[in-house]
């Protein structure tokens, strides 16, 4: 450790909760304290109990009600996260054209995965640098465009939009952003995420909101003949979730912590809550970096900053890394970048379940180790 991670903040500049990670994210302290009081009737208990489909079932109703989806819409989920939700829209939704706008790691990971598939013949990726986001540009013949809400290694939150094409469909990885920046359910055909960022849950989940479109593809998709291994069949996970269940068993507390964060936000008023509470946060943090002399947002267009996740770069006589570290000695943790990013970075989570006024104590705690640096 450098002499710097023993500069020690002054007790009344410490954030009440130093949890600033991109994801897992913070989880509130009560949902753990009710996550303990369930182990009688939920932790421990079979996942095809009547308690366990109930609480999917809730899960999907409020999922619908958050993001006030259309007639129609499905919401789907089963094992494996985001991640593995890549590999299912390659086995189940995308048919033989497929377009990425890759603009980050994670956009860059779902074309690589479309790539090695042998039945998808058309893989192109438009890129922009990252920091900055690239637009769809239409192609006849892509059946499939697969765009990311909010690029969560390099925070940008990049616009949503439909092709002219009626036939094509549009995949949305809205992981990080979905549950705390507003969408509009008639641009996407699939809005998937993992809860372990804004829905303050854990890991090992894929939820995606379908539209009839999408959920009619899955099922031609595999009349195709292709193989699909049964974990990557949509069709079979829609079946499932309209059963309120999974395909195989899921983390029973992952399901819990997402609908406690699913109860928080529609107790407060619902997405347009939610969304504030990020947005609050966010102008106090990019208005420090934007008045900062030694520090500035790395997403140069203010339109295109992310609300969610950001991203502020710092000068190179103060190294970012000693500034993550001296916050980590505290007891502020994870506030380092995208490791392959490789920025002189801090990476800072705006989820809702992060208090607007525990950002503002972090700005002044990084004001006060740099002043001493
Ligand atoms: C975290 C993240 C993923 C990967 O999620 P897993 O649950 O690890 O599969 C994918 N896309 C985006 C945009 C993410 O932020």
């Amino acid at each position: 450790m450098s002499a710097s991670s023993y500069i020690t903040l002054p007790p009344d500049l410490l954030p009440s909760d130093g949890r600033f990670g991109s994801g897992p994210s913070k989880i509130p302290t009560f949902f753990l304290e009710g996550l303990a009081d369930t182990q009688d009737t939920l932790l421990g208990t079979s996942h095809r109990r009547p308690a366990v489909k109930d609480l999917v079932r809730v899960i999907r109703e409020r999922l619908t009600e958050l993001f006030q989806l259309p007639d129609g819409y499905e919401v789907a989920l089963g094992n494996g996260g985001a991640t593995l939700f890549w590999d299912m829209a390659v086995h189940s939704l995308i048919k033989s054209s497929s377009e990425h706008l890759v603009f980050g790691e994670f956009s860059s990971k779902f074309a690589s995965a479309a790539r090695q598939a042998p039945f998808i013949a058309n893989v192109k990726e438009v890129k922009a640098d990252y920091g900055s986001c690239p637009s769809i540009e239409e192609i006849e013949g892509v059946d499939t465009y697969a765009l990311t809400h909010n690029e969560t290694s390099t925070g940008v939150l990049a616009p949503l939009s439909r092709p002219q094409s009626a036939d094509a469909l549009v995949l949305v990885d809205a992981t990080s952003a979905a549950g705390a920046v507003p969408v509009d359910p008639q641009v996407f055909d699939a809005y998937y995420f993992s809860p372990q960022k804004a829905f303050a849950s854990e890991g090992g989940l894929w939820v995606a909101l379908l539209s009839p479109q999408a959920v009619s593809r899955a099922v031609e998709t595999v009349a195709l003949g292709r193989y699909v291994p049964t974990m990557l069949d949509l069709s079979v996970a829609i079946e499932n979730s309209r059963e309120n269940q999974t395909y195989n068993t899921p983390a029973i507390a992952t399901l819990y912590l997402m609908n406690a964060q699913l109860e928080w936000i529609l107790s407060h008023g619902g997405l347009a809550w939610a969304t504030q509470r990020s947005a609050d946060s966010a102008s106090i943090l990019y208005r420090w970096a934007d008045a900062a002399t030694y520090a500035h947002p790395f997403v140069a267009d203010p339109a295109l900053r992310s609300p969610v996740i950001a991203t502020i770069d710092f000068d190179e006589n103060i190294d970012a890394k000693t500034i993550a570290a001296t916050l980590r000695a505290n007891g502020i943790v994870d506030t380092e970048p995208y490791r392959k990013l490789g920025r002189n970075q801090l990476r800072i989570a705006l989820f809702p379940s992060i208090d607007p006024d525990d950002v503002e104590a972090l700005t002044q705690c990084i004001d006060f180790i740099v002043g001493r640096l």
